[in-house]
């Protein structure tokens, strides 16, 4: 373990250059009443993480179980009492010129630092679609969380701000929803929970996929994952965002029509307070989801 200002970076280095590097963002939610702090879905981000740096011909240092152990040995040796993220990342860490992924040896870091609130979606967001389409699996592949893939959200989130929205929809190259600047995105229809499936150049989240599995195990909701047109958000009763670190988040209008009559639907309610629930360890059904960082564990001085 070292200290955040100890740990340098050469300005040269391709991960900064070339973007050439991968990276998860994980929650920790601190719970007062237990005096614990709940990492949440360690394991899925980390798998994650290891197809993203396959990807990228790197390889991480450790395997998935060792990488859980000492990341929650990291958050209990900074004893963290208050909601955290958490940033492992991996980058090619050469310090010369020349683009490539072959022959560059890999850094691996894990950054942990306090965090509160990501988006304020009290009221809901007001979503505008970008002119930005998202990056393409023919491209560069966002179903990997590469450093470089993040210029693509920065142009669409700088320009929603600009234009007045909360948060971008990037469209696919093909004019398909596909996700927004750093969440997924689901629409209700009729009792119908949508989202765009895996091919539409989406990350597939983590979020996404506890969303999936909450909607069908304790909501009896019917799931479609497939294309959606923008036109098809115009006309849905509700929709909402993903994302590790934002939960679940109102989308109260896009475009500038109104989502539904505007206010949060039950459905997004119910689902966005479950997931509080489970995040929080107050649903015992899912503590397979979640890491305890103190109970149970002798903390090194
Ligand atoms: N899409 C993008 C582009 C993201 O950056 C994120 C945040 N990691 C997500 C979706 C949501 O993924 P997760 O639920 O795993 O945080």
């Amino acid at each position: 373990m070292r200290r955040y200002e100890d740990a340098k970076v050469g300005l040269l280095t391709h991960g900064l250059q070339y973007g050439t590097g991968c990276f998860e963002g994980i929650r920790g939610y601190w719970v007062p009443e237990e005096r614990e702090l709940f990492l949440v879905q360690l394991r899925e981000h980390y798998e994650r993480l290891a197809i993203s740096a396959k990807i990228l011909m790197m390889q991480l240092p450790l395997d998935i179980d060792e990488l859980i152990e000492i990341t929650t040995e990291l958050i209990a040796q900074n004893r963290f009492e208050t909601d955290i993220y958490i940033r492992p990342c991996i980058f090619k860490a050469a310090e010369d010129v020349g683009v490539r992924l072959h022959n560059v040896p890999d850094y691996f870091a894990i950054v942990p630092i306090p965090f509160t609130r990501y988006l304020d979606a009290t009221e809901g967001l007001k979503a505008g679609t970008s002119s930005w389409r998202r990056a393409d699996d023919s491209a560069a592949p966002p179903r990997a969380k590469i450093t470089g893939l993040y210029v693509n959200s920065a142009l669409a989130k700088s320009e929603a701000i600009a234009n007045g929205f909360d948060e971008a929809i990037l469209l696919s190259h093909d004019g398909h929803v596909s996700e927004g600047s750093a969440e997924n995105i689901f629409m209700i229809k009729r009792g119908v929970l949508y989202t765009p499936d895996p091919s539409q150049n989406v990350l597939e989240g983590c979020t996404r996929r506890s969303i999936l599995e909450i909607a069908r195990n304790e909501f009896d909701l019917p799931i479609v994952e497939r294309s959606i047109d923008r036109s098809e958000l115009y006309g849905a009763d509700e929709l909402f965002f993903t994302g590790t670190a934002a939960g679940v988040l109102h989308i109260r209008s896009v475009d500038h029509r109104a989502v539904g009559d505007g206010k949060m639907g039950p459905i997004t309610r119910r689902l966005g307070e479950f997931y509080e629930r489970v995040v929080r360890g107050k649903e015992r059904a899912y503590d397979r989801w979640l890491t305890r960082t103190y109970s149970g564990r002798t903390v090194k001085a």
